[in-house]
């Protein structure tokens, strides 16, 4: 048996040793400067780095790095590693050139936001343990519903993307329309065939797979055809089906698509169907006339998500999901725990673990309060009508190119493609692609149109402007013109 002085030893010689996590302030200072001096090389480095390089996907013999060994080592060589192993290689998501999928971004005000919430590792999850950290991200919530037009009542939270922010949505509409596991089979969701690939597997882990899902026919300019989805909503009633929830796009991811909310809010409204809207790439065009204009009826949707992380610049982990009657998200993420009972003490805000899934969670307001703090609404606003404006730029001076083009962009992704006299136009421009990716300087990505192999550019990061779509109107044309010659065309091109 341990007598107490060997307790004690023994706890005095762990202490010795696990001390070591508590860095003292001159160590600290060396710590910081060094990671400080990593990130400023990187921003320094931006312009000469490419955007996509071919590199990083073999397994490398350095890459015994990555492994927990146990030992521990200097920043100095961690740095060397992150640079060479970890910041080069795919996609370089910061890039200016950046215009595929949807571009994030990442504000250094978030970095700097993201710094000051793990030191200060307030607990936002619980008001009375945190109430300026929860107030800082009900303010935010509070901002984002505005901004939807939401009348008081709603609910929000902010997750870690969107793909979260739909799985709460889906699971508050199930539970609000008291889906039961004996009605899957009867019951019916509606939504366009251009909604991203997150709301199926929403449904998915919220148990809803078994439910039958419509695709709704889409019209010339592929929003969700409200005829349709009416019409569909009827011939299911007369089934004896039970229609559930439509689901409609601000933004889709593929062409930028905003489906026709009002309309489709009024079909919800009239057959009591829960009425979701995915603005996880549009959402936040509201902050444009251009946006608002659009997005009309998006404040009539029962829920709505929304990346920051895309239209605010945010770096990754950043979304946002709202519920027009609150009651609906608490009783979706409603709990019981004895000891959580103190936390009851004090209920002046709403808690985010009330609201979601989470419990603990990372103070993600900071990271994107800051730099709306710090900059003002006015360059956030800006950067947003810049890149609507580059949309429209790069339709036109592609279509001037030659290039064939999907519809005139409703936000800013445009489709295109290079149809050549002979040969399959669907080969041509994958090799296009191909040498565009090959170069790095720009990074697009394709999609399928009606079973057509397309091009696409969607303008969103913050640091993409009008010098960056020249350059990329530049390539595709150069590009295009030596394939159609025939000649290897990668020598010809000087690199910026
Ligand atoms: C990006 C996106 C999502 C998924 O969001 P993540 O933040 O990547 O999880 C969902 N819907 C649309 C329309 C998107 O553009």
């Amino acid at each position: 048996m341990f007598t107490i002085k060997t307790l004690i030893d023994d706890i005095d010689r762990h202490e010795a040793i696990s001390r070591a996590l508590e860095i003292p302030a001159t160590e600290r200072d060396e710590l910081q400067r060094a990671v400080l001096a990593y990130g400023e090389a990187f921003l320094e480095s931006l312009p000469a780095r490419k955007t996509y390089e071919k590199a990083g996907y073999r397994r490398e013999a350095a890459d015994d790095f990555f492994t927990i060994d146990g030992e521990a080592i200097q920043m100095g060589p961690v740095l060397d590693f992150l640079d060479q192993r970890v910041d080069h290689g795919g996609l370089n998501p910061t890039a200016a050139g950046h215009l595929a999928y949807i571009p994030g971004g990442g504000l250094y005000a978030s970095a700097l936001g993201d710094y000051l919430a793990a030191v200060t590792n307030r607990y936002a999850g619980v008001f009375y343990a945190a109430p300026g950290a929860v107030r800082m991200e009900n303010a935010l919530i509070n901002w984002v519903a505005q901004l939807v037009g939401y009348a008081p009542g709603f609910a929000g939270n902010l997750t870690s993307g969107g793909s979260i922010a739909n799985l709460i949505a889906v699971a508050t509409a199930r539970d609000a329309k008291q889906i039961r596991g004996k009605d899957l089979h009867r019951t019916v969701i509606y939504a366009s065939g251009q909604t991203h690939h997150s709301i199926r597997k929403a449904l998915k882990i919220a148990g809803m797979e078994e439910c039958i899902f419509r695709t709704i026919e889409q019209d010339e300019h592929y929003r969700m055809d409200p005829k349709q989805l009416r019409e569909q909503i009827r011939k299911d009633q007369e089934q004896d089906l039970q229609p559930f929830l439509v689901v409609a796009n601000a933004g889709t991811t593929d062409l930028g698509i905003v489906d026709p909310l009002e309309a489709i809010a009024r079909i919800a409204r009239e057959y009591e169907l829960w009425f979701h809207v995915d603005a996880a790439y549009g959402g936040f065009f509201l902050l444009t006339a251009h946006g608002r204009d659009r997005l009309r009826g998006i404040d009539r949707a029962d829920s709505v998500i929304l990346d920051p992380h895309k239209g605010l610049f945010l770096p990754y982990g950043s979304g946002v999901v709202l519920v027009r009657d609150g009651r609906q998200l608490a009783a979706a993420n409603r709990f019981e725990a004895h000891y959580m009972q103190d936390a009851r003490e004090f209920q002046e805000e709403p808690s985010p673990t009330d609201l979601s899934p989470e419990l603990s969670k990372h103070f993600r307001g900071m990271r994107m309060w800051l730099p709306l703090k710090l900059h003002g609404l006015a360059p956030f606003i800006s950067c947003l009508e810049e890149k609507l404006g580059l949309a429209q730029y790069f339709y036109r001076q592609i279509r001037e190119l030659g290039f064939e083009t999907g519809p005139a962009p409703d936000l800013t992704v445009v489709a295109f493609r290079y149809v050549p006299a002979d040969g399959p136009a669907d080969d041509f421009n994958r090799t296009l692609l191909q040498k565009i990716q090959t170069d790095g300087r720009i990074f697009l990505s394709s999609t399928l149109l009606n079973g057509r192999f397309m091009l696409r550019v969607a303008i969103l990061s913050f640091r993409t402007h009008r010098v960056q779509v020249d350059l990329a109107l530049q390539l595709l044309g150069e590009y295009r013109d030596g394939l159609l010659a025939g000649k290897p065309s990668n020598g010809s091109l000087t690199e910026e």
